[in-house]
């Protein structure tokens, strides 16, 4: 792999001049002007392959005209009420459309703007859960997550996070009200010689001793991402993972809350990723693909067996947001979702997911540099190692997958980089979630570009 301090003038950042006060103040982001299908146009013309859309979020792609239509009809209709006072039909219909999606299993949907949104109410919730239970379980105030986990960027969701270098200098803002045990990480973690069933009895040995130290009946629930996304870079858990870890909650009493925000609404090759994982969460949060990124929308899907303990209790959630359930933003996700049921986007993922996971590893798979090839339908990580026999990773100050990224953007396709180390993770990956609707051609091309970028 050539790995120069990699820089085409014709791609490289703007100078900070921005006044926006850009998450990177010293190279804001690429200038861009148009987006149309699976492609993003920047300032200087170059087209770029939107191989990730965004954050694994442009599930449909850019432009959809349908969804278009939706936004401005809602705008025309209602373009904002209070959703404690009002409801538009949309938002009841959305809540619909979602609940068929888990085929009975849950219940209610509650919307809001982000992701991280959505893990705050999670936490809220599951508290509220067990204060009104008919003999209430007050003392349950602690969280167990595990570590390299992201669960969003606000105090609370990072408070349970286990990203070291976002938690950073917040550390002491935290309630201490939560732990981590390890990730199902395989290519890492998993020992010489150990079958799938050991490695899953030694994690659930970890969680179960975890509420064991902290107290089972502090626990308040396990939250865990059925595919590790941005920290880890699409790693999916072992088979009987979940189950195993649902087993350890039951037997505590505590609750299961699956983050499915950047895995989940058919990333994984069905809708939900627990679909194929045996359990039913009590809380699930989506975010990202829900809207497709035609407006911020996120939410949780909640379990009958909790809704009903509020609906016999308080009947309300302390909670809420001026632009929870938006008007427009829940018409957006309604016909974003729509449009993946009525043209069967989800098996298409599926489909073209074996295609693509097919293609990464005979093209990638004897790559000296590429440790680990992972995923699930539209979700793929590709971990870079300096050593393939002893998983040695880069070193840090290389900066692998940025270097990787920036190559792709100067040959026009945009990766999702990320490099864990600073969070106790070994290694530079790189994520690919390309959009519901690609081809087999797409995916040649996108392994192609992979191809072209590291050798
Ligand atoms: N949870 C997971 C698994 C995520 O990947 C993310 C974002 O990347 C979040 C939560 C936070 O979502 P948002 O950035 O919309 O607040």
């Amino acid at each position: 792999m050539t790995l120069p301090v990699y820089r085409d003038p014709n791609t490289i950042k703007e100078p900070a001049t921005s006044s926006v006060f850009h998450h990177d103040l010293l190279t804001p982001p690429f200038a861009t002007t148009s987006s149309a299908g699976h492609y993003l146009t920047l300032q200087n013309g170059r087209k770029i392959y939107d191989s990730t859309g965004g954050a694994a979020v442009a599930c449909l792609g850019h432009g959809n005209e349908r969804v278009k239509k939706a936004m401005i009809e809602q705008i025309d209709s209602a373009a904002y009420v209070h959703s404690l006072v009002y409801a538009v039909p949309a938002t009841e219909e959305l809540a619909k459309e979602l609940i068929l999606g888990t085929e009975g299993k849950m219940s209610h949907a509650y919307l809001v703007c982000s992701g991280s949104e959505a893990t705050e109410a999670a936490l809220k919730l599951a508290r509220q859960y067990f204060l009104e239970l008919p003999t209430p379980q007050p003392a349950r105030v602690h969280y167990i997550s595990r570590h390299q986990s992201y669960h969003g960027i606000t105090l609370g969701a990072l408070g349970v996070s286990g990203h070291a270098s976002r938690r950073g200098p917040f550390e002491p803002m935290f309630a201490q009200n939560s732990s981590r045990v390890s990730p199902c990480y395989a290519y890492r973690d998993m020992k010489d010689g150990e079958t799938t069933e050991q490695y899953v009895v030694r994690l659930a040995k970890e969680l179960d001793d975890e509420f064991v130290r902290v107290g089972p009946e502090k626990v308040c629930a396990f939250i865990a991402e059925p595919i590790v996304g941005a920290t880890l870079g699409c790693v999916p858990a072992v088979e009987g993972y979940f189950k195993a870890m649902q087993e350890i909650c039951h037997k505590y009493g505590a609750l299961l809350i699956l983050d499915e925000v950047m895995s989940g609404m058919g990333r994984s090759g069905t809708l939900h990723a627990w679909q194929q994982e045996g359990v039913v969460p009590d809380i699930q949060m989506i975010g990202k693909g829900l809207g497709g990124g035609y407006a911020p929308i996120a939410g949780l899907l909640i379990n009958p067996r909790v809704v009903d303990v509020l609906r016999n209790g308080s009947g309300t959630f302390i909670h809420g947001h001026t632009y929870q359930a938006h008007p427009v933003s829940c018409a957006a996700a309604l016909e974003v979702q729509r449009i993946v049921r009525e043209q069967s986007l989800v098996s298409n993922v599926a489909r073209m997911g074996k295609y693509l996971s097919n293609l990464l590893k005979s093209k990638l798979g004897d790559h000296p540099y590429v440790g680990d090839i992972r995923g699930k339908g539209l979700f793929w990580g590709l971990e870079f190692v300096e050593n393939k026999t002893t998983k040695e990773p880069f070193d840090p100050k290389l900066g692998v997958s940025m270097r990787v990224f920036q190559k792709g953007m100067d040959t026009g396709m945009s990766f999702y980089p990320g490099n864990g180390t600073a969070d106790g993770v070994k290694g530079d990956h790189v994520l690919i979630a390309p959009m519901y609707d690609v081809t087999e051609e797409d995916c040649d091309f996108i392994v192609g570009k992979v191809l072209g970028v590291i050798e």
